[in-house]
């Protein structure tokens, strides 16, 4: 579902992302882990093109992100084109970006009428039952700032989900939280998880990532040091710097 091959990304001389691949099944979980400036951030918005690599290519649904392929060689897409495929890769950002003026409700209706052209009752009923599933149906005519950071963070989730994206990146869902308030976006996460949403979210919870991930991708300085299933790379790693990362957050 999400290719990602050899990408390397510079800012000025600073390296961040140094030859990066990663392979995301339809319906599996992706947690990346790894220290602060590894450039998981990074790598995650590579995948939506909110950053352009300089090196190697992003697919999503056998769809080149951000280029098309022409007599050999990539051209880039057009601005429009690119926020129609972005419309398709959802994004839950650690400070949920709510749209402050909008109620929940709203929040969840906008993107679907004004980019997939849906009327404005089928996305009102599309938002009603996502709000449902986040446990949010009473916050409707709420606004974001009435609501706690985890109602929020549900909210921001029922809002991408209504763009029926075919992944979902989580950049620190968690990490704005109060530490009470984890647990029930967590939950929401895990329960995407268990009816086969296709997701990569990067968290330090790592005994999220033991119980939801079918990868761990452990990244550092730019490369991903290893992957695997959560038993092995949490676990077991091969790697002295994922021993020694995990030594530091378990
Ligand atoms: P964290 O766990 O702290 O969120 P991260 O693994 O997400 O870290 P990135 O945010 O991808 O790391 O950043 C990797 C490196 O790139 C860092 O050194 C950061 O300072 C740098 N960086 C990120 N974005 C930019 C930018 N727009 N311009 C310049 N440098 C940047
Ligand atoms: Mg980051």
């Amino acid at each position: 579902m999400v290719d990602v091959r050899g990408v390397h990304k510079s800012y000025g001389p600073l390296e961040v992302l140094r030859g990066v691949d990663l392979t995301v099944r339809a319906g599996e979980v992706t947690v990346i882990v790894g220290p602060s400036g590894s450039g998981k951030s990074t790598l995650l918005r590579t995948i939506n093109h909110l950053e352009k690599v300089d090196r190697g290519w992003v697919s999503v649904d056998g769809e080149l992100i951000g280029y098309r392929r022409h007599g050999g060689k990539l051209h880039e897409l057009k601005e429009k084109d690119v926020l129609k495929q972005r419309t398709h890769i959802g994004f839950v950002f650690q400070d949920f970006n709510l749209f402050p003026h909008l109620t929940v409700l709203e929040n969840l209706v906008e993107a679907p009428v004004s980019a997939l052209r849906r009327s404005r009752e089928e996305a009102e009923r599309t938002a009603r039952r996502l709000l449902d599933r986040v446990g949010l149906a009473g916050q409707a005519d709420s606004y974001p700032r009435r609501l706690s950071g985890g109602q929020q963070q549900r909210v921001a989730i029922a809002r991408a989900l209504a763009l029926e994206p075919k992944v979902l990146l989580f950049d620190e869902p968690t990490s704005a939280l109060d530490p009470e308030l984890v647990g029930e976006v967590l939950d929401v996460v895990g329960d995407l998880a268990r009816t086969g949403t296709t997701m990569i979210v990067v968290t330090h919870e790592i005994g999220f990532a033991r119980e939801v991930a079918d990868t761990v991708v452990f990244m550092d300085g730019g490369v991903v040091v290893e992957q695997g299933p959560p038993g092995t790379v949490l676990d077991n790693p091969r790697h002295e710097r994922t021993r020694a990362f995990l030594s530091k957050v378990l």
